[in-house]
C-alpha cells in the first residue's frame, strides 16, 4: 500500500491536512485513535478573528479567515453536509475599559473590518445582563467539528485510508525515499498529534467546556461575556472555555464546571442544565503561532494551533504542502526552525 502522505493524528490539524491532500490529488492514509485530552474533541469550534481581551485582530486574521471559509465551505459541499455556519459574535462589555477599547477598535483600520456597532434584538429579548452594552464581531463563524470529523471518518474508513491505532515512535521506519508504518508506505509522513507531540516550542494549555441545555433561550449568535455561549442546535449550547497551564492532563474538574456556570449566570438570567463536560489540551506554541516544517528528510509536522485551530488549520496545511510538494520556502514566522 503506497500513499503520497501518511498522517499521524486526526484532530482538526490532521483532518484538514488529509482533505487538503485530497484537493491536490495526493493520496493519504491516516493513523489516529481518539484519546482523552484531544483538543479537537473538547473544542467548541468557534471561529473568531478578534482577540476580545485586547480588541484587535488575531494573528493574520485578514488572510486566514478567507482561506478557512473557502476551505470548509468546499469541503462540506463535497461531503454533502452543513458544518460551517456564519455566526456573528456579540461581545458583552465587562465595564468602561472594555467599552473604551471597543470604541478605539471601531476607528482602527485593522480591527474595523471585523466589527460593528449595531442593535442585536436577541440580546434584548433574552434576559442577558449587559449594563455596559455590547458590540458585534461580524466576520465570525462556527464549525461543527464533531459532524465534520464523523463524516470524514466514514469516508476514510470506506476507502481503507484510516487505521484506528496509535503509532509508536519505533513504528515509523524511514529511508531516503519514504516511510513505512507496518505494511503502509508513504512518500511523506506528517505528525499532527497536537498536544501528544513531544517537541520543542510547545506550551500546553488545558481547557474545559460544557454542553448545556437552556430552556427558553433562542439564539443565533455566539455571545461572549466573560465566557462564551455558542448555540450548537437542538436547544443545546457550548459554554467555555477555561485556560490552565498546570495539571494539563487531569481531565474534567468540578472547579472548572462551577466556574463556567458562575460566569454564565453573571450575564444570563436563565438556568442551564449541564448535558456534557469536556476537557482537552491545547497545543499552543510558546510564541502563539503555528509550528510547521520538516523534522527529517521525509518527515514533517503541523502543530501549535493553540486556541484557534479551526481558523489556522487550512492555511497551515496549504503552506506545508506548498513546501513539501513544490519546494516553496517556509514562512519564518511559522517555521519550526525558530525553536531549534
Ligand atoms: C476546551 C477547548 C475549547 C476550544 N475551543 C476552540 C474553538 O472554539 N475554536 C477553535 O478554533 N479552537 C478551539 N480550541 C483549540 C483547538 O481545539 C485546537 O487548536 C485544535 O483542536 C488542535 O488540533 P490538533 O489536531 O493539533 O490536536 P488534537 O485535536 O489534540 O488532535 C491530535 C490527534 O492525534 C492523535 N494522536 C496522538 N498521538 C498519536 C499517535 N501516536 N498515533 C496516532 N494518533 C495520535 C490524538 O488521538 C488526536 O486524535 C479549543 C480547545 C479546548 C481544549
Amino acid at each position: 500500500m503506497q500513499y503520497d502522505v501518511l498522517i499521524l493524528g486526526r484532530g482538526i490539524a490532521g483532518a484538514v491536512l488529509a482533505e487538503a491532500c485530497r484537493q491536490r490529488g495526493l493520496s493519504v492514509h491516516v493513523f489516529d485513535r481518539p484519546q482523552a485530552g484531544s483538543a479537537s474533541l473538547a473544542a467548541g469550534g468557534a471561529v473568531n478573528p478578534v482577540v476580545l481581551r485586547r480588541m484587535h485582530p488575531c494573528w493574520r486574521a485578514a488572510a486566514l479567515m478567507p482561506v478557512a471559509r473557502t476551505f470548509f465551505g468546499q469541503w462540506q459541499q463535497r461531503l454533502g453536509i452543513r458544518c460551517w455556519h456564519e455566526t456573528p459574535l456579540v461581545h458583552v462589555f465587562s465595564g468602561p475599559d472594555d467599552v473604551q477599547r471597543w470604541n478605539h477598535a471601531l476607528g482602527d483600520a485593522r480591527a474595523a473590518p471585523f466589527i460593528t456597532a449595531r442593535a442585536e434584538p436577541e440580546i434584548h429579548q433574552a434576559p442577558f445582563h449587559a449594563p455596559h452594552g455590547y458590540g458585534t464581531v461580524t466576520d465570525s463563524a462556527w464549525l461543527d467539528i464533531p459532524q465534520l470529523l464523523d463524516a470524514q471518518r466514514t469516508e476514510l474508513l470506506g476507502e481503507r485510508a484510516l487505521t484506528e491505532t496509535l503509532v509508536g515512535g519505533g513504528d515509523v521506519v524511514a529511508d531516503p525515499h519514504g516511510v513505512q508504518i507496518g505494511d503502509v508506505r508513504g512518500r511523506w509522513v506528517v505528525d499532527c498529534t497536537g498536544p501528544f507531540h513531544h517537541g520543542p516550542g510547545l506550551s500546553l494549555v488545558k481547557g474545559e467546556s460544557l454542553t448545556v441545555r437552556i430552556p427558553g433561550l433562542a439564539l443565533s449568535r455566539i455571545v461572549h461575556g466573560g465566557i462564551g455561549l455558542l448555540p450548537i442546535g437542538g436547544g443545546l449550547f457550548r459554554v467555555g472555555s477555561t485556560f490552565k497551564w498546570t495539571d494539563t492532563w487531569e481531565g474534567t474538574t468540578e472547579e472548572a464546571r462551577d466556574w463556567m456556570l458562575a460566569r454564565l449566570a453573571e450575564f444570563l438570567g436563565l438556568p442551564a442544565e449541564v448535558v456534557d463536560h469536556h476537557a482537552g489540551v491545547r497545543p499552543a506554541a510558546l510564541d502563539r503561532k503555528p509550528i510547521i516544517g520538516q523534522t527529517g528528510p521525509r518527515q514533517a509536522m503541523i502543530n501549535g494551533l493553540g486556541a484557534r485551530g479551526v481558523m489556522q488549520a487550512p492555511w497551515c496545511a496549504g503552506h506545508l504542502l506548498d513546501h513539501l510538494m513544490a519546494g516553496h520556502p517556509l514562512d519564518p514566522e511559522v517555521d519550526l526552525a525558530r525553536f531549534r
